[in-house]
């Protein structure tokens, strides 16, 4: 039987992969009434990471009905700290920000990417107009008005808007021929779980050190979550430790500001680099995510971008519907490539910066970093601004991280 997303009266959009940007995007089309498909295969691995949400970010989510079912997982983030410990000759100051010098609560939320996609599948499974589907996309053809897709139970599937939430080596966008610039760092960043006796105060805490930053981030209670990043040898050096080898490293390098660690079953590696797509859409395929670009985990903005695509190209597909455009058409994709390139290109630039800044043993790059925190930590007006920058770009916000309905 011609089902009402298969064959016959099809979807106006399919989203390829289940992750996070993935599932954010299919829960904005379909919540708004546009039927939507969803393909996606399970990853390899259980993804132990956790994600920094910032204040936009977790108003989407919950204008989309998914936070409520997470916030219970999600610890505040009130206070951010950063702390020179390269040991170099020019050294910055210990730089603090408070999300209540800019008349926040809190700069956002961190939870464990286990529990948001866990929200954000049971949300998705509520919701009428949108079909699940796992399993796996092997070929993806663009054609004049509408994409084919072809999955691996040989199902197909076409649509005249194909989301591309395939992460970093996306089929769908090699489909699309969109080329990516990419490069990579000679770093890895470790991650685990950690309990600790010492409460957090609600701080995340940026240890920077010569092999890059070892950051801090809290849970819910007496627990946080680290992301240690390191030159690939150290990280094999390390990620041999026992668990209670490895809660003593971390105690060393935290300076014990959380007191006695315990280290949670479940490590991650990643190695790092650095992409970016040279379009976010052609031919009717629409790039969000990892799919669109991948940057280092320094000041958490992997996921806050890739949901800020989800939202955005939600918000004119959705327009798009409603004044019986073409959603997959050319202006909704120029549309989405201008809302979507400032906001990618300055952040993806300004951690790209900050990393290199920490590797580099070239002592006027390292001064005029120390100067740089020495001048936001003085500064007053400067910190603000610097605040408001890191967690939200008032220029390129969905209207969803406004709490606008679409
Ligand atoms: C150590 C580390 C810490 C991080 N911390 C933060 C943070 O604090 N804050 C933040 O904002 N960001 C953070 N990030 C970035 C964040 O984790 C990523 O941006 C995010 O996970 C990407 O989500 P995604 O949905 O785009 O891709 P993915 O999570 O990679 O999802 C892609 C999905 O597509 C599926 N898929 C792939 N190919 C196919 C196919 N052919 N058919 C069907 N399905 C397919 C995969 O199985 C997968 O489920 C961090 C990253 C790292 C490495």
């Amino acid at each position: 039987m011609p089902d009402k997303y298969g064959s016959g009266d099809g979807p106006s959009a399919i989203v390829v992969g289940g992750g996070p940007a993935g599932l954010t995007a299919a829960i904005t089309l379909a919540g708004a009434g546009l039927a939507t498909v969803l393909v996606g295969k399970r990853p390899a691995r259980p993804d132990n990471r956790t994600t920094a949400l910032f204040a936009g970010s977790v108003t989407a989510l919950e204008t989309l009905g998914v936070w409520p079912l997470c916030v219970a997982q999600a610890a505040p983030l009130k206070i951010m700290r950063i702390i020179d410990d390269t040991g170099r000759l020019w050294r910055a100051p210990e730089v603090k920000f408070a999300a209540n010098e800019i008349g926040i609560e809190a700069f956002g939320y961190n939870i464990e990417n286990f529990h948001l996609v866990a929200a954000l599948e049971r949300r998705a499974g509520a919701l009428a107009n949108l079909r699940l589907v796992e399993d796996e996309v092997r070929s993806v053809t663009p054609r004049d008005d509408a994409v084919a897709v072809t999955l691996k139970s040989g199902a197909t599937l076409t649509a005249p808007l194909l989301i591309a939430a395939d992460g970093r080596r996306s089929l769908c966008r090699a489909a699309a021929g969109i080329a990516v610039d990419e490069r990579d760092y000679s770093q890895v960043a470790l991650t685990v779980c950690l309990k600790h006796t010492r409460p957090h105060r609600d701080t995340s805490t940026e240890f920077h050190t010569p092999s890059g930053p070892f950051t801090l981030v809290p849970l819910p209670g007496l627990r946080s979550s680290l992301v240690w990043v390191l030159d690939p040898a150290q990280a094999e050096v390390i990620a041999a430790l026992d668990d209670v080898e490895l809660a003593v490293e971390i105690e060393r390098a935290s300076h014990s500001i959380l007191g006695k660690i315990a280290v949670e079953p479940g490590r991650g590696l990643f190695p790092l680099s650095v992409a970016t797509a040279r379009r976010f859409g052609d031919k009717r395929i629409a790039l969000v995510g990892e799919a669109a670009h991948v940057i280092p985990p320094i000041g958490a903005q992997g996921l806050n971008l890739g949901l800020r695509d989800a939202a955005s190209i939600g918000e004119l597909a959705i327009a798009a519907q409603r004044d019986g455009g073409d959603i997959g058409g050319d202006d909704v994709l120029d549309a989405y490539e201008k809302m979507r390139r400032a906001d990618v290109s300055s952040r993806t630039l300004a951690i790209d910066l900050l990393n290199r800044t920490l590797l580099t043993d070239f002592l006027p790059v390292q001064g005029m970093r120390g100067l740089g925190l020495y001048m936001i930590d003085r500064i007053g007006a400067l910190r603000r601004a610097a605040m408001r920058q890191g967690v939200a770009p008032a220029a390129a916000e969905p209207r969803l991280m406004r709490g606008e309905v679409l």
